[in-house]
């Protein structure tokens, strides 16, 4: 009959304008601000700074190596060490960053910095309203304010935050079984030096008187 294409095209119509009012599984929109859509984990915007405890800067892993400044494709991170250097989490003196900045006006969210760093020191962040009136100032991130707890890091990015702890505690375990090592060789070597000086002169051998055979 002739125009029933027509009214089936517009029942279908009808249904899916109902339904996009209706139908859970199909409101994909949400009222954002005041709503939010929970962030997938694999999200990543512009890096930040892990610190372990409580104290950020004293707490913070980088180590200053400059890896990540070096193979950032669009250099945008701008780094400085320190002169002098302060424990690490493994125990060992290291320096760190006296300036670490990162332009995230020009960061291009390629997470290079994270592949590259052999510290477990800079991870992506999830955080994306970052939008200002001030071009150049705002958008360019110190460590005070890069600086993130791992216990934030734990939070957007579970599964790679436990990985990272496996890894640094691995690192950690073996740091101090070194250290103990290195203990345990240093008080055996003085205990042999101490028994050797105290022996008996009877037991050291005394060299021929000269002419004697
Ligand atoms: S995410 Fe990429 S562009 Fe941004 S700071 Fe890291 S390496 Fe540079
Ligand atoms: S973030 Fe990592 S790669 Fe970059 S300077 Fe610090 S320790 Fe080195």
């Amino acid at each position: 009959m002739l125009g029933t294409g027509i009214l089936k095209g517009m029942v279908e119509t009808a249904r899916n304008f109902v339904g996009s009012y209706t139908d859970e599984a199909r409101l994909t929109t949400v009222e954002y601000p005041e709503e939010r859509i929970p962030l997938k984990e694999a999200t990543r915007q512009f890096p930040f700074l892990v610190f372990d405890g409580d104290d950020a800067q004293k707490g913070m892993r980088c180590v200053a190596c400059q890896i990540c400044e070096k193979e950032c494709p669009p250099q945008c991170i701008f780094i400085v060490k320190s002169k002098d250097k302060r424990t690490d989490y493994k125990g060992q003196l290291q320096f760190y960053p006296a300036t670490f900045d990162i332009d995230i006006s020009v960061c291009m969210s390629c997470q290079i910095c994270v592949e590259v760093c052999p510290f477990e020191s800079i991870k992506m962040d999830t955080e994306f309203e970052l939008s200002n009136t001030d071009r150049f100032g705002a958008l360019l991130l110190n460590k005070h304010q890069l600086a993130k707890s791992n216990e934030h890091y734990r939070e957007i990015h579970p599964t790679d935050a436990a990985e990272s702890d496996a890894v640094i505690a691995a690192e950690k375990a073996k740091a101090e079984a070194k250290a103990k090592a290195d203990i345990e060789a240093k008080a055996k070597a003085a205990a042999e030096a101490k028994a050797k000086a105290e022996l008996p002169a009877a037991t050291v051998p005394v060299p021929p008187a000269s002419g004697q055979v």
